[in-house]
This record gives C-alpha cells, sequence and structure tokens, in this order.
C-alpha cells in the first residue's frame, strides 16, 4: 500500500528539522523520515556548537549569505524558546608575523558579508582580554556565540510537531522514482512502506548523494561526489584558561584547531582535519601530539596530560583533497527539472548557524 503525504523531509538533523519546521508552519502536511533511531545522531551532535558570526565565507555566497541571515535568526529563535546559549564572542588571532596577511583578509571578508561588528585589538588589549593567549595580532568579533545544539533541534521538532508535522525514526529512505507531478519514496526499517509525496526534501547530511542517487528519474549529473573528512576534538582537564573563543588564522580549509567553551565552562580543542573513506567516528588516539603542537602556538601554558579524548564529527564533503572549497549546494526544481524535490548537498561548517535560514531557503524553492 501506498500512504500518500503533502511534503516528506529525509533526515532529521538539525537542517531537516529546522525546515520540517518552516514548511509545518506554512500549513503543510509534513513527515521527516529517519534512519537512525533518535534524532541528530550524526553532524548535527559532533560539531564546535558555535553560533558564527559569517566572516569566512566568499561575499555572495550561500555560506555567507545564509550563516548572517541564519546566525540573527538563530539568536532571537534561542531568546524565544529559552534554548541555552551565549553570545560569548571570539577573538581570531595571528601567532605570528606570517598569519598577518590572512587575519587582514578575514577582517575584509567580515566587512563584505556584513559583519559590521569586528573590532581589531591592541596588543595590551588583547592580553588584558586573554592573559593566557600569546599571539601577535588579533581582533574580536561579539557576535560569535555558542549554543545547545540538542537544545536547538528539540525546539524546532516540537514546532514542528505542534503544527502537525510527524516524526519516523528508524525509517531510512532506501530508493524512489521521482517523475512530473509526483514522488515516491520506499521507507525501509520495520514499518517498511512506499509514500507518495508532492515535495521531498533530502536533508540527508552524510548521505544525502546516497539518498539522491537512489532516485530513479533524478539525472546523476545533479548530484556531487561524496567525501568525508573527520575532526577529533580533546578537551581540556581543570578550568578553562579563556573567556572567549579562540581561532587561529586558518592554515588550510578548515578552521584550523580552536579554542570552543562548551555551556558549562569547560574548554574544548578542535576540530584537526584528515580525509576519511567511510563514516566512522572512531577516535584515534595518535592525534594527541599534533594536538598540544597545534594548541600551545596559541596557548603555550597547556600542561602535559591536560588534553583528554573527546569526540569527532564527519564534514559531510562535495569536494576533494586539493579542490578549492565549494559553497553549500542546495538544488531546487529550476536545477535539476524535477517539480517538488530539493536536494541539499555539503551542508558543512556554518551548517548549524544557517539552519534556520536554510530553512526560509528551501521553503521558497518549493513554492
Ligand atoms: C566537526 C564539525 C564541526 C562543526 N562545527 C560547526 C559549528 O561550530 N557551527 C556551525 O554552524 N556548524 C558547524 N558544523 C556544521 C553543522 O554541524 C552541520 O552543517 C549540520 O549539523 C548539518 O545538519 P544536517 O541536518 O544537514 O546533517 P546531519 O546532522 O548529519 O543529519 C542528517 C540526518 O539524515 C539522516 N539520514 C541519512 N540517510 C538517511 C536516509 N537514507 N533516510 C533517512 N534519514 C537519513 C541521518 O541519520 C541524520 O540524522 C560542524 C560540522 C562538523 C562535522
Amino acid at each position: 500500500m501506498t500512504e500518500k503525504v503533502e511534503c516528506v523531509v529525509i533526515g532529521a538533523g538539525v537542517v531537516g528539522l529546522a525546515i520540517a519546521r518552516r514548511l509545518a508552519l506554512e500549513g503543510r502536511e509534513v513527515v521527516i523520515l529517519e534512519a537512525e533511531t533518535a534524532f541528530g545522531t550524526h553532524a548535527s551532535s559532533r560539531n564546535s556548537e558555535v553560533i558564527h558570526a559569517g566572516i569566512y565565507y566568499p561575499t555572495g555566497s550561500l555560506k555567507a549569505r545564509l550563516c548572517v541571515a541564519g546566525r540573527q535568526a538563530l539568536y532571537r529563535y534561542c531568546a524565544e524558546h529559552e534554548i541555552a546559549h551565549r553570545r560569548i564572542g571570539k577573538v581570531i588571532v595571528a601567532c605570528d608575523a606570517t598569519e598577518l596577511a590572512g587575519l587582514r583578509r578575514y577582517r575584509e571578508q567580515g566587512a563584505l558579508n556584513g559583519v559590521d561588528d569586528l573590532r581589531e585589538l591592541a596588543a595590551d588589549e588583547l592580553a588584558a582580554l586573554e592573559p593566557e593567549l600569546r599571539c601577535v595580532a588579533g581582533f574580536l568579533s561579539p557576535s560569535t556565540g555558542i549554543i545547545d545544539s540538542h537544545g536547538l533541534m528539540l525546539a524546532c521538532l516540537g514546532d514542528a510537531q505542534r503544527h502537525g508535522a510527524a516524526l519516523a525514526l528508524a525509517s531510512p529512505v532506501c530508493a524512489g522514482r521521482v517523475g512530473a507531478g509526483d514522488i515516491t519514496l520506499e521507507v525501509g526499517g520495520a514499518g517498511a512502506m512506499t509514500i507518495a509525496c508532492r515535495i521531498a526534501v533530502n536533508a540527508a547530511g552524510l548521505r544525502a548523494q546516497e539518498v539522491a542517487r537512489s532516485l530513479a528519474g533524478l539525472g546523476r549529473e545533479a548530484v556531487p561526489p561524496t567525501h568525508y573528512a573527520i575532526g577529533h576534538y580533546y578537551t581540556l582537564a581543570g578550568p578553562c584558561p579563556f573567556r572567549r573563543l579562540v581561532y587561529p588564522v586558518a592554515r588550510q580549509d578548515w578552521l584550523g584547531v580552536h579554542v570552543t567553551i562548551d555551556l558549562d565552562g569547560r574548554a574544548r580543542f578542535g576540530p584537526d582535519f584528515n580525509w576519511i573513506d567511510r563514516i566512522d567516528y572512531r577516535f584515534d588516539a595518535a592525534r594527541e601530539s599534533a594536538f598540544y603542537d597545534s594548541i600551545r602556538r596559541y596557548y603555550p601554558g597547556l600542561r602535559d596530560g591536560a588534553l583528554r579524548p573527546g569526540y569527532t564529527g564527519i564534514r559531510p564533503k562535495i569536494h576533494g583533497p586539493g579542490e578549492p572549497v565549494p559553497d553549500f549546494v542546495i538544488q531546487g526544481p529550476r536545477d535539476h527539472g524535477v517539480p517538488g524535490l530539493v536536494n541539499l548537498f555539503g551542508i558543512e561548517s556554518p551548517g548549524l548557524t544557517s539552519s534556520l535560514a536554510i530553512a526560509d531557503h528551501v521553503a521558497g524553492l518549493v513554492q
């Protein structure tokens, strides 16, 4: 038997839940299909939980626009829904003279992206703000913050459910068919069934390409390649030596081993960056000495033995080693020709910050 529903959202990470909420608030009938037995167990719960200001991304890119709009929407939403968060601020620092040009580029890029509150810090000011920090220059981003990502997902899910949405756990989308006017999805798991819908949003994160490739009738050329990069986090034993987040100038295509602070005030360092070929969250303890070296560049007071293994997260990449970092890819009917279908690919950082703005963007594509 085939069940009929207006909208299906595939994936209950923060992005899928924000989209489901948005569509349900419009009065649409929404079912969220999640492969795992709980929501938010992948990227959405294995990240830095930072509300990014929107500094790093190319002007006019989806990452820049959705991060700035998403950050503003997120602070409002957190306040309205009492989601734990703190506008804690961050300092971005050059550890030596070779990084000064990078620091300047960030400031210019931030200004181009509409991040208008960045403030250059003199050396004595930096020393007063963060006495444990060693660097040659830096600036402050006061609108960077931290958030309880689980609380955000719960709030989105609650809003969606209050507006009639249903969440089906342990319900992986295994295959499907798309055509003019209707979309059919084959759902596996204990309650295997076929669902026909008018709108389907593929927010399957690390598996979004796999889901898209399983849809008969969708051109394969629309689907980007799949790559994964793992990042490790270490926590710091003892009190946090910093009052704000600390980000060194990035050296490659990620933001570097930075300091984030959780809502309980504990410091954690990470993530590092390593290409992997499958989804495997195992923690590789051999990373430790590289972490000590990276962190001591800006925090020389780090004691031997103070780092504790934390957790890992995997970035859903759509580019491979050495290739330029692409934008978020959000494909609607105009891109692939299938009415009602939206695919989201490569929703890595700043996807958490951008989630509410991504939801608005997706709602616009399916109007
Ligand atoms: C190490 C790391 C650090 C990050 N730090 C930050 C940060 O500080 N700030 C920030 O803004 N962003 C950050 N991000 C990015 C952010 O975490 C992600 O952009 C965001 O969580 C993506 O959410 P999502 O819902 O797209 O994906 P996910 O959370 O991965 O959710 C996808 C869901 O789809 C489900 N699924 C998969 N296949 C199927 C299927 N066939 N059928 C049904 N369901 C399926 C999965 O089980 C999963 O629950 C970070 C990411 C990583 C990896």
